[in-house]
């Protein structure tokens, strides 16, 4: 009697061809970021956001936000605040309660399919005013008394040399408007809103990472950073006058070197020049089809964007390697961007032994019968493409930590990719104990610890313009 052999483990790959196992442990290695490699990507990083502090600037933004004044709590009235998101326009009116507290009314307005990359410069403003106008009527129809403020959260980067005005650098995450780049969005919006007299003054314009860090300072003290992990990535921090070399010498006199101010990161461009991020063959077919190519390299390596068209990538290369699908019609499958992020997520989470879900996903939206095996593989690169994209990520957060100096901090996340992608808050959290080599097990014990943002394009867009409105009236610039 020879020994018993050990039971099949869930997802074993006992009974997989040879070529197939070759191919699996390539992707593991393209995909693999062990903890030196995000330790080198940490210290590049630090390095480079200095850099985009300098007067000579670098790859990474760094744009000032002008939000130069930490939330009391005590902010209190009523706002309005518009988020221009990549699948809805979403409307609120907020009323803070002055006390840390805050309820919002909502309305989301989605966003026509062919919008994102329209080629009449007018259309998507005029969307946004035309629901704006909707979402007014509806909330006060009666009319109103004065006009409202409105806080505009833009999760483009767009350089601002003050709170209300944001001249468009480039779109990201897939956006393509002509005659738009170059041009200030308040502007153009203000435009369309002045059109319908609409009773609504911008008060400020404000990126999504800007609005988490203020809406989760106003209810956490120990905020630090505020960060998106969703269809793009990105984070925001706090700094002060003297440590942004490139706003020196440009600044009224009661702007003093030690008033805060909040930095919009747009770290999504970090290592455009390719010099520590392990960028794969993958990566690169990503950045050479993307409407622009050289541009935005951390944020296709880990945002939402991405993780879908990553995906199918890898499926692509099996096929073409006659590992999987032999005689399928794959036409379906070699569309660009037909998977989006929803597809690695739902793989990774059919809870079923033999993948049924995924067989059922596969089969409904490509047309593909797979085998056990074929969905067996497809999810083990889904995990390879996730766990990638949450360790890449991290590295914004422990960049910006070693930069100020945080040994602790609370870290406010939002974003699709956060909030629903499975496994993402835990793998980004084991990346940080990585990086820093914790010794603690408990991701809520870590030094360094991510928490759910509060709203940031609802409240924080409000205590935003709230702050806005009490300097202007306190005679600041
Ligand atoms: C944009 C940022 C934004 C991030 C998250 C990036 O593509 O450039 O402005 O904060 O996505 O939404
Ligand atoms: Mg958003």
């Amino acid at each position: 009697l020879g020994p018993k052999k050990p039971p099949m483990r869930k997802g074993s790959m006992a009974d997989v061809p040879k070529e197939l196992l070759d191919q699996i442990a390539d992707f593991e290695k393209i995909y693999d970021t062990p903890a030196p490699v995000l330790k080198a990507i940490v210290k590049h990083f630090t390095s480079e956001l200095d850099k985009g502090l300098s007067k000579k600037g670098g790859n990474i933004p760094m744009i000032p936000g002008w939000v130069m004044d930490y939330p009391t709590g005590k902010e209190s009235g009523d706002y309005l605040a518009i988020d221009l998101g990549g699948t809805n326009l979403r409307v609120v009116l907020v009323k803070l309660g002055g006390d840390r507290t805050f309820d919002t009314t909502q309305s989301k307005y989605r966003l026509p399919d062919a919008m994102r990359t329209t080629q009449d410069p007018e259309e998507l403003w005029e969307f946004i005013a035309d629901s704006l106008e909707a979402f007014v009527n509806e909330q006060f129809p009666e009319g109103c008394t004065k006009p409202l403020p409105l806080g505009f959260t833009f999760s483009f980067p767009a350089s601002q040399d003050k709170i209300n005005e944001g001249i468009l650098q480039r779109w990201t995450k897939g956006f393509d408007i002509p005659e738009t780049e170059g041009k200030d969005v308040v502007k153009m919006l203000q435009k369309q809103l002045e059109k319908r007299n609409i009773p609504i003054r911008v008060v400020a314009l404000i990126n999504d990472t800007t609005g988490t860090l203020v809406a989760s300072l106003y209810t956490d003290g120990e905020t630090k950073m505020g960060v998106i992990f969703g269809t793009g990535v990105n984070g925001a921090y706090y700094d002060v006058i003297s440590g942004v070399e490139k706003l020196q010498g440009r600044l009224p006199a009661d702007i003093t070197a030690d008033t805060p101010m909040a930095i919009n990161c747009e770290y999504g461009s970090f290592d455009n020049e390719h010099v520590v991020l392990p960028r794969n063959r993958h990566d690169i077919i990503i950045d050479e089809e993307s409407p622009r190519p050289g541009q935005q390299a951390f944020e296709k390596m880990s945002s939402g964007y991405y993780l879908g068209e990553l995906l199918r990538l890898a499926i692509l290369e099996m096929v073409d390697n006659g590992h999987i699908l032999k005689g399928q019609d794959c036409s379906k499958l070699r569309k660009p961007y037909i998977m989006d992020t929803s597809f690695p997520s739902r793989i990774e989470d059919d809870p079923f032994e033999n993948l049924e879900n995924t067989d059922e996903l596969l089969s409904k939206t490509l047309g593909l019968s797979t085998t056990v095996q074929e969905r067996k593989l497809i999810r083990r690169v889904s995990e390879l493409i996730g766990t990638r994209s949450a360790r890449i990520a991290a590295c914004g957060i422990a960049g910006i930590c070693q930069k100020r100096g945080y040994d602790t901090a609370h870290i406010a996340a939002d974003g699709s990719v956060y909030n629903l992608y499975p496994g993402f808050k835990e793998r980004a959290a084991a990346a940080l104990r990585d990086i820093y080599d914790w010794k603690e097990d408990k991701p809520e014990n870590y030094p360094i610890v991510i928490v759910p943002a509060e709203d940031g394009s609802g409240a924080g867009a409000a205590i935003i313009a709230a702050l806005t409105e009490k300097r202007l009236a306190a005679g600041k610039s």
